[in-house]
């Protein structure tokens, strides 16, 4: 087996949102994206090279997200322009909702936008919450367009002990397509914080029913029993040995928030006007614990 050096390979990684529209509108969304396309909810030029210069200086790896990166082709393709100057394709990753797969003629449209640049992995997110606006036809049609180019499809997946109609359909395609997915609980920031139920449950028994249910339908189609065959970890925060490990996120207006999988965002500064090693050295300052 080649083992590819990769995105994850980098010390750190670091998200990019490059804008804060978003077609879908999801219950939950971390940054409480809407659809409208106001120009200032997308990422200026300026803003990226900064984000590209900064994160690449101190040897931290880029996930293209939003909002919907997607959402336009022509921004996202100016985008990725000018982060190829800072980085190798294999060393960024795009996260989409999968918004344009409904028929694979778009789905190959929006696909080529980043095969053309030489991507090789597209995050995928899926859960009960984009089900409700992205129909799981969406995320097949991906998928099969996806290895038709050469792109490794990741499912991004959120459970909670209300997903189990939504686990029996997508392990169904899982196993059908021998996808590579990634198994999250949520973080409920931003819109999930107006939720009447907080989606937190009992993450290892919805995970253990998760896995059942994969096992199940491998059987029927023959795929691999074993789930570890369909795990991924596109990103380098789930392989951080410590949960408090840091990574920044930058909005389209330049802040960067620092981020962990333990502490909500805590603002670091402004991309525009201050240089991220400083930041990164207020982040350890702040922590708790430290005297
Ligand atoms: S698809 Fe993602 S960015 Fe869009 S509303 Fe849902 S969670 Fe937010």
């Amino acid at each position: 087996m080649a083992i590819n050096l990769d995105h994850r390979h980098k010390p750190l990684d670091g998200d990019l949102l490059l804008t804060a529209a978003c077609p879908i509108e999801c219950d939950f969304c971390v940054y409480s994206c809407e659809a409208e396309k106001e120009p200032e909810k997308w990422m200026p030029e300026k803003t990226i090279r900064r984000v590209a210069e900064q994160y690449s200086k101190n040897g931290i790896g880029i996930r293209i997200g939003g909002g919907e990166p997607f959402y336009d082709l022509e921004k996202l393709r100016n985008c990725i322009k000018i982060l190829m100057e800072y980085y190798k394709p294999n060393e960024l990753l795009i996260i989409t909702s999968g918004f344009f797969g409904a028929d694979k003629e778009n789905a190959n449209k929006h696909l080529n936008a980043i095969k053309g640049f030489g991507f090789d992995t597209l995050i995928i997110s899926a859960d009960r919450f984009h089900l409700k606006r992205v129909p799981l036809k969406n995320i097949e049609n991906i998928i099969e367009c996806c290895k038709e180019l050469g792109i490794e499809p990741v499912l991004r997946i959120s459970i909670d002990s209300d997903s189990y109609e939504f686990i029996d359909k997508i392990t169904e395609i899982i196993a059908k397509n021998k996808a590579s997915i990634e198994v999250h609980d949520w973080g409920s920031f931003g819109r999930a914080e107006k939720l009447d139920k907080n989606p937190l449950g009992n993450f290892t028994k919805d995970q253990e029913y998760f896995f059942s249910k994969l096992k199940e339908f491998a059987g029927k189609f023959n795929a691999p029993l074993d789930p570890r065959f369909y795990l991924a970890h596109t990103a380098k925060r789930s392989q951080n040995k410590y949960a408090s490990d840091f990574f920044p996120t930058t909005f389209p207006n330049g802040n960067v928030y620092g981020c962990s999988m333990t502490m909500k965002g805590s603002y670091l500064g402004n991309i525009n006007k201050e240089d991220l090693s400083d930041m990164m050295v207020k982040w350890k300052e702040h922590f708790a614990g430290k005297p």
